[in-house]
């Protein structure tokens, strides 16, 4: 821990969970919260919440949940004290360090420091080098798009990065972990990574630059290098462009996903502003993860022969398997997003956009195209290969349009189409069976866990548990009818480990102070499993439940448990008739005692 104390409440005040959570979910408001998909897990509907007026978040889908350092704590990957840091920051609060904490100043800090005055030391070198400018002008890029994507220049010498990063003072490790320059390796000392190359800062949602791409302007090798990975920039998540995108990737609820920056720069330029591009690398279940926030429909641009088109089939079941409707475009032959868009033809561009078909489509297009579909051999072969692609469709629409479009290929077609049809579907489901096989321990697994670490919504728990829970909800939330209830019900026979905290709890405090303070409960349970049901009694009630007459659900959690005890003593009365049980073993006792307290009044 540090040696000061961090203003923790002062910060809290003044920030606005729904607004910093809406920098990374499309939140809707629905009732008094707001929902969305939750950026820690994948899912199709939304069980991500937000309380505006308690200021907490609470995901029911992964169990996750909590107020707004948590939050950004997990979504930008920080240590506590970093996101205290960075709100305090963003909310105008002065935190006063201590040199020893001035010091352990985060890295991060000083990394992002470091992008950033490389990011300007780019920009004014661009502003002197004629070259990049010319070459800028070529490629038709306006003084207002340069300027919007930060565009910069770095010098071709070895160490003009490197003498100005010294004289801002920024130490060489740091420039290094940056990823900025590297030690030489024959010799003591330092040298510029990126050289004679135009600079394509890649900025994180809140625009701070966390790595570079730089791209050749002649014909030099490799094309593009981008900032290797470092504490700030990982490229297996990292999207250029979804800064600008994020927006337009909400209302139109769909992505095209481009494979230079050159791509995404055009593209956005020309009205499609939902357009972003990976880093080099292929499409990841974490790129998946982060697109899954704001669309499930992706539109896939990649040049058909190179490896980003390959790598994308290739992670295409990522996306089938999330629930994505993917589609992949066809350039025409030569033309890429941004030599299409120069020219001018944006019309040209949103049509071959709307013509992207399935990825099934696509694969079998492929196949289509290496056969010789004229002859007999090349079709069987080819249909072969087919009914493998249509195997991994997920969707029985999909299939079955597939298998109706490529009936007229097989040999049966010319004794009728349904015959062709039943023989394709057939060999199908051969596949199908195939794959199944090949997969059980992955859909096993996977459904353990979801099973295992999904925190049930109240409304699917036992109607035990469900009574406890909803009660304490009631008690807590209506700040009434605390002393009535645990008369009838005393705390600790509520038969929940959190329930039972929970009702000890309020109840102690309730006879303290005379009220429910709901702050000061969450402190005094903070780190007990009562903790994680506060929270979900905070996020999980709505108005409806919270008008059930406490008495009832006494009633219910009584009559419940006055059954299980009739059932147990059943029981025990059985086996001591059977002989399994003598008067001295304990659940003679234990009978006893249920006789006596299980019978009515009257008989006593
Ligand atoms: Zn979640």
């Amino acid at each position: 821990m540090s040696s000061f104390r961090y203003p923790v409440e002062e910060i809290r005040e003044r920030c606005d969970l729904v607004e910093i959570v809406s920098a990374h979910v499309a939140l809707r408001k629905t009732g008094r919260t707001y929902k969305g998909l939750c950026p820690f897990h994948n899912e199709k509907t939304p069980s991500f919440n937000v309380d505006p007026d308690r200021q907490l978040w609470k995901c029911f889908g992964c169990g996750e949940g909590g107020d707004v350092f948590s939050f950004v704590q997990k979504v930008e990957n920080l240590t506590f004290p970093e996101a205290v840091e960075q709100l305090a920051r963003k909310v105008g609060v002065t935190i006063e360090h201590s040199d020893q904490a001035a010091k352990a100043l985060s890295e991060r800090d000083r990394l992002f420091r470091a992008n950033n005055v490389a990011c300007t030391f780019f920009r004014k070198s661009l502003e002197s080098s004629a070259k990049a400018k010319e070459y800028l002008a070529r490629r038709g890029l306006a003084q207002s798009t340069v300027e919007k994507y930060r565009l910069g220049y770095a010098p071709g010498n070895w160490d003009d990065l490197l003498n100005h990063l010294m004289r801002q003072r920024i130490s060489p490790a740091d420039a290094v972990k940056a990823g900025l320059i590297k030690p030489r390796e024959s010799s003591q000392g330092f040298y510029d990574i990126f050289r004679d190359r135009l600079m394509f800062p890649i900025l994180d949602s809140q625009e701070r630059v966390i790595g570079f791409g730089g791209r050749v302007m002649g014909d030099g090798e490799p094309k593009y290098l981008n900032s290797p990975e470092t504490p700030l920039f990982v490229k297996n998540r990292t999207l250029y462009g979804l800064n600008f995108a994020r927006r337009a990737i909400t209302s139109n609820d769909s992505v095209l996903i481009v494979e230079g920056y050159m791509d995404v720069i055009a593209a956005q330029e020309a009205g499609f502003e939902n357009t972003v591009a990976t880093l080099g690398t292929a499409l990841t279940e974490e790129h998946v993860n982060v697109i899954a926030r704001f669309t499930r429909n992706v539109v896939l641009s990649f040049d058909a022969d190179s490896a980003g088109m390959k790598a994308a089939l290739r992670s295409s079941p990522i996306f089938e398997r999330a629930g994505f409707n993917t589609r992949i475009l066809s350039m025409p032959k030569g033309e890429d997003p941004d030599s299409m868009l120069r020219g001018g033809n944006v019309s040209g561009f949103a049509s071959v956009i709307k013509s992207a078909v399935s990825i099934s489509d696509f694969r079998i297009g492929l196949i289509l195209a290496r056969y010789d579909m004229s002859s007999d051999e090349g079709r069987a072969d080819a249909l072969k290969k087919i009914a493998g692609v249509i195997a991994e469709a997920e969707s029985v629409v999909d299939r079955e349009r597939l298998i109706r479009n490529l009936a007229k290929y097989h040999p049966n077609f010319s004794t009728g189409t349904t015959l062709a049809e039943d023989h394709l579907r057939a060999e199908v489901n051969r596949f199908r069976s195939k794959l199944a096989r090949n997969v059980p321990n992955r859909t096993e697994s996977a459904k353990k866990e979801t099973v295992g670490s999904v925190k049930k919504p109240i409304t699917k728990l036992s109607l035990l548990r469900r009574s406890e829970c909803l009660l304490l909800g009631i008690i807590i939330l209506r700040n009434s009818d605390a002393n009535k209830v645990f008369d009838a019900l005393p705390p600790k026979e509520f038969t929940g480990e959190d329930t039972c905290l929970l009702a000890q709890t309020v109840s102690r405090l309730y006879s303290e102070t005379g009220k429910i303070d709901q702050e000061r409960l969450r402190s005094e349970v903070a780190g007990t499993p009562a903790e994680k049901l506060l929270m979900d009694l905070f996020m999980g009630l709505d108005d409806s439940e919270m008008n059930h007459p406490a008495s009832e659900l006494v009633h219910v959690i009584q009559n419940h448990k006055k059954n299980e005890r009739r059932q147990r003593m059943r029981a025990l009365a059985a086996q001591i008739q059977a002989g399994t049980i003598s008067r001295s073993d304990p659940e003679y006792e234990e009978w006893a005692r249920l006789v006596k307290e299980t019978s009515s009044p009257w008989r006593r």
